[in-house]
């Protein structure tokens, strides 16, 4: 009988040897090369309005964006962007920001050489550097400030600003071959030969390609997969990975993770971005709380403690249960700023909060810390479960209180200053 082979967790192989880094001051995020998939957002204030600007970009880095993006579209953003570099240092946030530019990028980078240097990194759109001859002279200039500079770019193609005389070219190219492609697979290799050959460009003027990063941004699920395997497969830069115009509230946040989910666990992508519309009122932060429960999820990173809860039933219609992961999910969050600092490892920590008997005592045993609530019919009594054995039985009215004190002993005993010396 054939020998059968223990199931393996596929491990995200490091698909980029080459790494980039993004550096201010102190700061250096490095992206590829084996370093933790990186996460990064983009504002949508004006940068014109710079204390707006700076603000935003303060709450996304504090939310957990690595690197943060700002429009610039103008000469009096492109003079706006020292001063937001200003206020931000002054504020001590420290996170690297990247300009990013279309159609007059060359003249704004040649024309403010503060903003130039106050950049971090910048994002070029080789659809939207100008047409016919122009194009490639003002890809160089851009090119050029990068060198002058020292600076990382980002060669970012997207399907909604692709570089239509290439794509008219290619798709010439393809009427005449003996049976023609369809329209699709010709824009996806539209799509990586704009990237590719516009890094080769680069490095041909003396960017090192270390000083290179990809993307191929479309805003189909099954489309970006295509291509960013095909990518992956043809480079060796390191990429940024999003689902560009992704969408609003509960589309926009499965179609991003079913599409980056599928390319990271591939060990495809080395920076992410989720490309959410904000609902209004929402706060931008929230694609960056995506990003990072992507990657969470994945196993590919940790930010903060998970809390696994089941989805309720007909066994357990009060919503005590309900309550309770809501309380115990917000009070982990609310802590982390602190406890990242305190409890070391913190982030690390699983907690499980159940609805009844059914799955309640395994999967809290499988926990670090779990609780069992009562079902319908059940006592009411509720079995913590400490690294896998039961240690106490909760009961009255202050259960979700008594738990939450719990949750913080523990933590305070296995990961505060006594435990690690210990
Ligand atoms: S643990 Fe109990 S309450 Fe929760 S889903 Fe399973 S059967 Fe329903």
């Amino acid at each position: 009988m054939e020998q059968q082979k223990p199931i393996e967790l596929a491990t995200p192989r490091v698909r980029s040897s080459l790494q980039s880094t993004v550096v201010w001051g102190s700061r250096v995020v490095t992206v590829g090369g084996g370093a933790p998939v990186r996460i990064q957002s983009m504002t949508n204030t004006d940068t014109e309005q710079a204390i707006e600007t700076a603000v935003q970009v303060k709450e996304l880095a504090l939310a957990g964006s690595e690197m943060v993006r700002i429009t610039v579209n103008t000469p009096e953003a492109a003079q706006a962007v020292p001063y937001i570099r200003e206020q931000l240092d002054r504020m001590g946030v420290d996170v690297p920001l990247i300009g990013d530019f279309h159609y007059n990028g060359h003249r704004l980078l040649s024309d403010f050489p503060d903003c130039a240097q106050a950049l971090s990194k910048y994002r070029i759109n080789p659809g939207n550097v100008g047409k016919g001859d122009k194009r490639d002279r003002q890809f160089g200039q851009m090119i050029e400030a990068a060198v002058r500079w020292n600076k990382p770019v980002r060669i970012g193609v997207n399907w909604g600003s692709l570089d239509q005389e290439l794509l008219a070219s290619m798709m010439d190219e393809n009427s005449r071959r003996p049976q023609p492609w369809d329209a699709k697979p010709v824009m996806y290799e539209a799509l990586i030969a704009s990237a590719i050959g516009s890094a080769q460009r680069a490095e041909e003027m003396g960017l090192p390609a270390n000083r290179i990063t990809l993307s191929c941004k479309v805003s189909g699920v099954r489309d970006l997969i295509a291509v960013y395997r095909e990518l992956g497969r043809r480079c060796n830069y390191p990429l940024h990975l999003g689902l560009t115009e992704a969408g609003m509230g509960t589309k926009g946040t499965v179609a991003s993770a079913a599409a980056l989910a599928v390319l990271l666990q591939e060990g495809i992508g080395d920076t992410i971005r989720v490309s959410l519309t904000p609902a209004p009122g929402e706060s931008r932060t929230q694609e960056v709380v995506i990003a990072s429960e992507i990657l969470q999820s994945l196993g590919l990173r940790t930010f903060v403690p998970s809390v696994t809860a089941c989805p309720g039933c007909g066994r357990t219609t009060s919503t005590t249960f309900q309550e309770l992961t809501q309380q115990i999910d917000d009070f982990l969050r609310a802590q982390m700023p602190v406890w990242r600092e305190r409890y070391p490892g913190v982030e690390n920590l699983k907690v499980a909060v159940m609805g009844c008997i059914v799955n309640g005592p395994g999967e809290s045993k499988h926990a670090d810390i779990g609780i069992s609530l009562p079902g319908t019919g059940e006592a009411p009594a509720a079995p913590v479960f400490i690294d896998g054995e039961k240690r106490m039985t909760l009961r009255g009215e202050n259960i979700a209180s008594d738990f939450q004190q719990v949750v913080e002993n523990y933590i305070q005993q296995r990961f505060g200053a006594d435990a690690v010396s210990a």
